[in-house]
């Protein structure tokens, strides 16, 4: 089979009958199997029945249902799970991301020997409240994943080497980094074409408000950690830890030597708990301490991990 298409949804039923028959219409024109497969994150309108109706018309259809609404990741891991396409292809539900990119984003996955294509909507048709967070967003993450030629990390259409979505784990809302968790799994030829957008035509975006930029960033420092230290908790905390008890034995030195200074001179020595350098002193002792026990604990737990010897091997001879 040539393509997976996989499209995550949450209570989309009036695009999916138009954008099903799209879809259909490209891969007819452009002679390629395929499959789509839709996963109902938990809809509490018509989707089920409507993708239901679409698997009794088209053989190609497949569908998962969520019993509850698990979020775009979930749905998507489940998605890639069950794709059997050589190249996979993400995209929304709610007509934004066109059909009609897939034919170029599938040669250049198998001609050009991409391991992804993410899509970039260079012009967007989103507010504002939505299109300038994405900004500053997607600057970071460049900076921290390093993949500087990346200018929409979030895009919903995407297009994948089948290894790719067979050995990335996207969980929580870990969607906003499938470039990035793509590139820690070993697979760094990633490239981008800039795609159409359109506003949507139905219902209302699901990802509004503040805490998806707020949660977005703090998912971008835990893959950062994950990735650099990850496997290695000690090299961070121990360092730390060592470098704030090493400042923590100087101080006291420095205590003690105004002390004994005064002393030798014969002037009565100032009160310990007068200089800064005590409780300079007392801070960084205790915190360095605790942040090496941080580091201990942190290497018992990735010594248990389950997933501690999953190493992604590419071929064998
Ligand atoms: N989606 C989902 N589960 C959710 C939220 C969204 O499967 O909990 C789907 C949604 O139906 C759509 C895609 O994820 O197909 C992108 O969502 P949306 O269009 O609301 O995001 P936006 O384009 O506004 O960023
Ligand atoms: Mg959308």
């Amino acid at each position: 089979m040539d393509i997976s298409v996989v499209i995550p949804l949450f209570n989309e039923d009036e695009s999916l009958p138009e954008l099903h028959s799209w879809i259909q219409r490209v891969m007819n024109e452009h002679n390629l199997s395929y499959e789509v497969v839709f996963v109902d994150d938990g809809s509490t309108d018509h989707s089920w029945q409507i993708i239901t109706q679409l698997q009794q018309q088209d053989v190609n259809v497949k569908g998962i249902k969520f019993r509850r609404n698990y979020g775009k990741s979930p749905a998507l891991y489940c998605g890639f799970a069950k794709a059997q396409g050589n190249v996979v292809i993400t995209m929304d539900a709610d007509l934004q991301d066109s059909p009609d990119e897939i034919p170029e984003l599938y040669r250049m996955i198998t001609e050009e020997g991409y391991d992804l294509v993410s899509g970039y909507k260079q012009k967007r048709y989103d507010p504002l409240s939505k299109t300038i967070p994405t900004k500053l967003f997607n600057a970071t993450a460049r900076k921290v994943s390093g993949i500087p030629n990346l200018h929409d990390f979030n895009c919903g259409l995407k297009a994948y080497r089948r290894e790719v979505v067979k050995n990335i784990e996207v969980y929580g809302e870990m969607h906003r980094y499938i470039p990035y968790l793509a590139k820690n799994a070993g697979f760094s030829k990633i490239g981008e074409k800039v795609v159409h957008h359109q506003a949507r035509k139905f219902g209302q975006s699901k990802f509004m408000g503040l805490n998806r930029f707020v949660n977005g960033y703090l998912d971008l420092l835990s893959l950062w950690f994950l990735n650099s230290f990850g496997l290695k908790p000690m090299h961070v905390f121990g360092f730390l830890g060592s470098l704030m008890f090493a400042v923590g034995l100087l101080a006291v030195m420095i205590v003690g030597g105004i002390k004994l200074v005064a002393i030798c001179q014969g002037v009565p020595a100032p009160l310990v708990a007068h200089s800064p350098w005590f409780y300079i002193s007392l801070t960084m002792m205790i915190l360095g301490t605790q942040l090496f026990v941080a580091g201990f604990l942190g290497e018992l737990i990735s010594r248990n991990a389950e997933g501690r010897n999953n190493y992604h091997i590419e071929t064998e001879l």
